[in-house]
């Protein structure tokens, strides 16, 4: 078993790398939704104060037309009383009208209301019989509007330009004409009869800066301004609206019956505005209306600072919740890396290394417990593994080693001869088989042959019996060691059977190299003094192996009786037999 793989990263396993961190996952999920918290709570927060302001901006404009138009029927109303009080004034019911009593009178409310640029009486015919500053005295104003209607009854009219007044009076700062609203009210006598006309000019200036101070005074620096507009949806108030309407230059919103409120568009431009029309407390309705608008950029400019202080907050909020969540996302990541990274030494360094001491959690602390309890008992393992292998491989060897050697001792005893060590008679057959069949395939061609001595002791019962069977055995060893140290390594020395002996000779170049190993085996042994025998010979019987050998016995059969020959000639000798002589 292969104990690396028990504490090897899984094979299968993905690399680590391309999935994302766990504390940039837990940062973007706990950013995000606070983020989207933000937003929502935000926006929400936002549009509900957006109506609100809107709605109070509204409010503003609607309050200002309001009290506009309120102011301006009550002070239109009291300069009304103001001259009807003056027609029924008993000095002008009674007296004479072009009287200094009456020129006196004229003049005090004249310098008692300053928006008052005229007072005068006039005849029944028209000729201003008395008038303030004494202007217009003589003259007829029989043709004028106010005139003519105030011989029946109180008399408020529409705004109108300076006719006969207008070069009399000094100009206007700022270039406009010289324009007035005018009061007027008949002077009857105790019957009933008309005596007269008492009339007034009030600049049209005194009711423009009424407007003009409500707007200024109620919501100063808010862009609310307000317009005077007729019975018929004319200008007749500011000046500039009024030109550029004249002109064809200004587009303004056509009269909507009744009231309106609500976005309007002023010459290209939205405006909130508000209309409230004069409720009329003179005799005669002038039909006005006030327009209070403010520019809707003006209007919105609240709800506009509002949302950047939302948006500012927010991202205020979105930072300190995105660090909080970085930290979070740090505190919870941590523990789980040092956990990987103590995991990773335990399998590098194949020891427990120190633990986290302070997960954080009690689930990461139960994790670190459960790792380093698993850590410890695969380590544990792996030793005990490791430690089996070593055992068992030791076991193997040992056991392959002996039966290597059990191999050797068998191959030994099935080929070789027990007393001298030589190849046994069985282990000579199988080499001549071999060398017969090397013949035959490639003798032809190499020219070489294999040849066979048997080598039989002389007259070696003759030994057995004088100096007994064990001291038989010792020859016959030593003998075997004289034959082996006289052949090449390449011969095949073996024991024939009893005192016998024979040698393979392997790739010979003829029949003279046979004798000649044979010679030298034979003057060895002669040469050779064997303990206490002394001297001994052999006779050597030689043969060649030839083409024309059905198998092996041949060759056996030629050395033996060659041998055989080497007897009868005497023996000591060498004889060689090979395939042509005749037997
Ligand atoms: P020669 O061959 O010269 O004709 O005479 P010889 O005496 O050697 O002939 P023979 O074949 O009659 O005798 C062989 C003797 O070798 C007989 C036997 O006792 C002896 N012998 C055979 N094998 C062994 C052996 O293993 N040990 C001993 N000590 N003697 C053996
Ligand atoms: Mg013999
Ligand atoms: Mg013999």
């Amino acid at each position: 078993m292969d104990t690396e793989t028990l504490l090897t990263p899984n094979a299968l396993a993905k690399p680590a790398r391309r999935l994302p961190s766990l504390r940039s996952q837990l940062s973007l999920v706990l950013g995000g939704l606070s983020l989207a918290i933000l937003t929502l709570v935000g926006g929400y927060l936002g549009s509900v104060a957006t109506d609100e302001i809107y709605i109070a901006q509204q409010a503003a404009v609607r309050a200002t037309a309001q009290s506009a138009a309120e102011l301006l029927a009550t002070q239109l109303r009291d300069r009304e009383r103001e001259i009807e009080l003056l027609s029924v004034a008993p000095y002008l019911v009674n007296g004479p009208l072009d009287s200094a009593l009456v020129r006196g009178t004229l003049e005090r409310r004249q310098a008692l209301h300053d928006e008052f640029a005229w007072l005068g009486v006039a005849a029944p015919d028209g000729t201003v019989l008395q008038a303030s500053g004494g202007m217009l005295m003589g003259r007829s104003v029989a043709q004028r509007d106010w005139f003519i209607a105030a011989r029946e009854h109180v008399y408020v009219g529409d705004v109108h330009e300076a006719k006969l007044l207008a070069t009399m009076l000094p100009a206007l700062p700022n270039g406009e004409p010289t324009r007035f609203i005018d009061f007027a009210a008949p002077i009857r006598d105790a019957e009933g009869r008309l005596r007269g006309v008492v009339g007034a000019h009030a600049h049209w200036r005194w009711v423009t800066s009424l407007v003009e101070g409500v707007t200024r005074r109620q919501h100063p620096g808010s862009g609310i301004d307000a317009l005077i507009l007729d019975r018929q949806g004319r200008v007749l108030y500011p000046e500039a609206l009024k030109l550029a309407q004249a002109a064809g230059k200004a587009v303004l919103p056509k009269p909507v019956g009744g009231r309106f409120e609500g976005e309007l568009v002023f010459d290209g431009k939205p405006y909130l505005a508000s209309e409230a029309t004069l409720q009329a407390r003179t005799h005669a309705d002038l039909g006005w209306r006030i327009v209070a608008r403010q520019p809707m950029e003006q209007a919105l400019r609240p709800v506009r600072d509002l949302r950047r202080e939302l948006v500012l907050l927010g991202l205020l909020a979105a930072a300190a919740l995105t660090l909080a969540a970085l930290l979070l996302a740090r505190r919870i990541s941590r523990p789980v890396e040092q956990l990987a990274r103590v995991a990773q030494r335990v399998q590098s360094e194949r020891r427990i290394p120190d633990f986290p001491e302070q997960p954080g959690a009690q689930e990461l602390a139960r994790l670190s417990e459960a790792m380093h309890a698993m850590a410890g008992s695969l380590l544990a393992t792996e030793q005990a593994l490791q430690q089996t292998n070593t055992t068992l491989e030791a076991q193997v060897q040992q056991r392959t080693a002996e039966l290597e050697a059990a191999n050797a001792a068998l191959e030994h005893l099935a080929t070789r001869d027990p007393l001298t060590g030589l190849h046994n008679r069985r282990s000579l057959d199988a080499r001549l088989a071999e060398a017969y069949a090397l013949d035959r395939r490639y003798g032809a061609v190499s020219g070489r042959v294999h040849g066979l001595l048997l080598i039989d002791a002389d007259h070696f019962k003759h030994i057995n019996d004088k100096f007994g069977h064990p001291v038989g055995d010792a020859v016959l060893r030593l003998l075997a060691e004289v034959l082996q140290a006289s052949v090449r390594v390449t011969d095949v020395v073996a024991r024939f059977g009893g005192e016998e002996f024979a040698v393979l000779l392997p790739e010979l170049a003829g029949a003279q190299d046979a004798v000649m190993a044979a010679e030298k085996i034979r003057t060895a042994v002669e040469a050779a003094f064997f303990p206490e025998v002394g001297r001994l010979t052999v006779s050597i019987g030689v043969s060649l192996a030839s083409p024309g050998d059905e198998d092996l016995r041949p060759l056996v059969a030629r050395a033996d009786a060659a041998l055989y020959e080497a007897k009868r000639g005497g023996r000591n000798a060498v004889v060689l037999k090979t395939a042509d002589a005749p037997t």
